[in-house]
């Protein structure tokens, strides 16, 4: 049973013949956030979304157990999650003669293909082409919101000032101290849940109740603190001391519910963009959405070269239809986000819009992982069972290298996620020997005393690394499609090699036996935290957006999602694109009330 209010109806009547303030594209984290400032603001929204709106909790299901379910959470026959192996050895388009009807990225295969085959893309119907990327794509209201890994993290000034602290690529053209207030504003109105630290290099948030850690998590924070490292419960997105502003929203009850599907929470304490913004949005009377529509090019006035609305066809029908506004604001994620802009070409803007620097598809980053350990906690074995997967989540490691130190074989750093104790599934049967009662035995007696823990490092931002379009390849609805100029480089790699070497040495410094390494890095895409081709950046020539992500050649554009992002930092990315956006529309707004759009 769930206790979400209903949320306001959808079915809206939108007068395609109005010029909006504001049109958004997307409405995910980044488009949630400017519906949220700019109706907040008295401001007339309209905001296209290429996806369905889904009867969500039914979909997730949250408390649902794996017996309860006709297929144990897999999806009905016809459906099929790709595989690291298919990423590896095969090259995009992945779904290309695949037998099966519907084809989805690797999420689908995270025990529950039953609960995301509506809120992952098709990959059939979504192809893209060039080098290996596991694109990971939600098309739906609130975009990948609905299952996002809820971990919610600030940049600092490593991130914000990279350049100047090791002299890498580029600095933002912020700083901390200018996004600090919008952070602050984001914990408040959504809700997180953390311990306070004091890290230069992860600044805190404005925390609420936080997870408990385990008996082994204890046992590693207590280890690490004699390494001059830490380990700091989950910093999660998700409101655990209830929103009062917000009647939308649960507090988290702990049902253990995130730790045993794909992603998600039925009663929406995790945050996610309907209920956390669109939904509110909506209430203030000023918020229109059109679902179903697929944005394909940003429109420009011939005379002024400004932007003048979106064209886009919906998705059921295939008709094509323009919306108008005197503000267009992208926010479709990073790598949809540079798809439009390189089909939004014009005589004004004939390499795409606000393209002259050349810059949109490039600087292209993220995050690479795989490498991992996973320890016993031999105090643990034949304990009576806790029920430790009740919280939204394990714990969090922040960086620790080329913060005082300069490490020899690459520059920046990587964090680890992890967690440890009882689960629902107790993952050690696998590869326990025997059989019958001592089989049985074994398993229980070792379940809760496992922990493990996986790297998340910074990919620098290069330029030669990009995607644009294919000139041949179209997606289902007959748009070009993007192509992958993709690839890790040797700074990664070596990264990798160190997150062995050092996840072994923690465990080990805690007491903690080792009793597995991961060592290969997992195909470029697999974070799901892409970021960086349209950066902002004060120079027009070498950067697409503003500080204020306002387009360098078109005033009233505006790109909000982790496109804007100038490195991809360690930490995960979507409360920065959050704090980010409400900052720029703010100034948006400001702008548009004076004018000056
Ligand atoms: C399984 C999973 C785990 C994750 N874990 C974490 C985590 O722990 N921490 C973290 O910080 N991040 C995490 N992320 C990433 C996080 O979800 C994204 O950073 C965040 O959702 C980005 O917001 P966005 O608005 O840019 O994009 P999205 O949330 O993807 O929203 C974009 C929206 O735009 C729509 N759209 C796309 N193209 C068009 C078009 N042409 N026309 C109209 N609409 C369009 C899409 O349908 C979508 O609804 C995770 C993601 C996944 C999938
Ligand atoms: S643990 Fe909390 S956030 Fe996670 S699904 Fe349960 S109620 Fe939701």
């Amino acid at each position: 049973m769930t206790s979400v209010k209903t949320p306001p109806p959808l079915s809206q009547d939108v007068d395609l013949s109005k010029t909006y303030d504001a049109v958004i594209v997307g409405s995910g984290a980044a488009g949630g956030m400017a519906a949220h400032v700019l109706t907040e603001q008295g401001m007339d929204v309209l905001m296209l979304e290429a996806g369905k709106k889904l009867p969500i909790e039914q979909e997730l299901r949250s408390m649902q157990w794996p017996y309860d379910h006709p297929r144990r959470g897999d999806a009905p026959p016809g459906y099929h999650s790709l595989s690291f192996n298919e990423y590896t050895i095969r090259t995009p388009p992945y779904a290309k003669g695949s037998t099966f009807k519907h084809v989805m990225s690797y999420v689908g295969g995270w025990g529950g293909s039953d609960y995301v085959k509506n809120i992952l893309v098709d990959e059939k119907d979504h192809p893209y082409t060039g080098t290996k990327y596991a694109w990971v794509r939600a098309r739906a209201l609130g975009g990948k919101t609905n299952i996002w890994g809820r971990l919610a993290l600030r940049l600092s000034d490593y991130d914000f000032k990279g350049k100047t602290h090791d002299g890498y690529g580029d600095d933002w053209p912020i700083s901390y101290a200018d996004i600090e207030p919008y952070y602050d504003r984001v914990d408040r109105y959504l809700g997180i849940s953390g311990v306070k630290e004091n890290l230069p290099q992860l600044p805190d948030s404005l925390f609420q109740r936080p997870n408990k850690l385990s008996f082994g998590e204890v046992k590693l924070r207590e280890g690490l603190k004699k390494m001059g490292r830490v380990l700091t419960p989950y910093r999660a997105g998700v409101t655990t001391d209830g929103l009062k502003h917000n009647k939308y929203r649960s507090k988290c009850y702990g049902r253990g519910a995130c730790d045993r599907r794909p992603g998600g929470c039925d009663i929406h304490a995790a945050f996610d963009s309907p209920t956390g913004l669109i939904y509110p949005a909506m209430d203030t009377g000023h918020l229109t959405i059109r679902t179903n529509s697929i944005a394909h090019e940003v429109l420009v006035d011939p005379n002024s070269g400004k932007a003048r609305g979106v064209a886009f066809v919906d998705s059921g029908t295939r008709k094509s239809y323009e919306a108008k506004a005197k503000v267009v604001i992208v926010g479709a994620s990073t790598l949809e986000s540079a798809r439009l802009l390189l089909l939004s070409r014009s005589p004004q803007h004939p390499n795409g819009i606000g393209n002259s620097s050349g810059h949109v598809g490039h600087n292209f980053c993220e995050h690479v992982m795989g490498p991992g350990v996973t320890g016993l906690v031999k105090d643990l074995v034949g304990k009576p069972p806790t029920l430790d997967d009740g919280r939204p989540g394990g714990f969090y490691i922040p960086r620790f290298r080329n913060l005082k130190d300069r490490q020899p074989g690459f520059v920046r750093g990587y964090g680890f996620e992890g967690s440890g104790g009882f689960s629902i599934f107790p993952g050690n049967a696998f590869g326990t020997p025997g059989f019958g009662a001592q089989f049985k035995k074994d398993v229980r007696d070792h379940a809760g005393a496992f922990i493990g823990m996986g790297g998340f490092g910074e990919v620098l931002s290069r330029y030669e690394n990009y995607v644009d379009l294919d000139p041949d390849a179209k997606d289902a609805w007959g748009i070009p499609t993007l192509r992958f100029h993709y690839q890790f480089g040797d700074n990664e790699k070596k990264m990798c090699e160190d997150m062995v070497v050092a996840g072994r040495e923690m465990l080990e410094a805690a007491g903690i036996e080792v009793v597995g390494t991961d060592e290969k890095m997992l195909t470029e895409g697999w974070s799901i935290h892409e970021l960086g081709t349209a950066r902002m950046g004060s120079d027009p020539k070498a950067s697409v957006l503003n500080q204020f992500q306002q387009s360098h050649d078109v005033k009233n554009l505006f790109v909000v999602d982790g496109s804007s992002h100038v490195s991809a930092s360690c930490q995960n990315p979507t409360w920065t694109i959050m704090a980010l956006a409400w900052r720029s529309c703010e100034y948006l707004a400001g702008e548009f009330k004076k004018g000056n759009l």
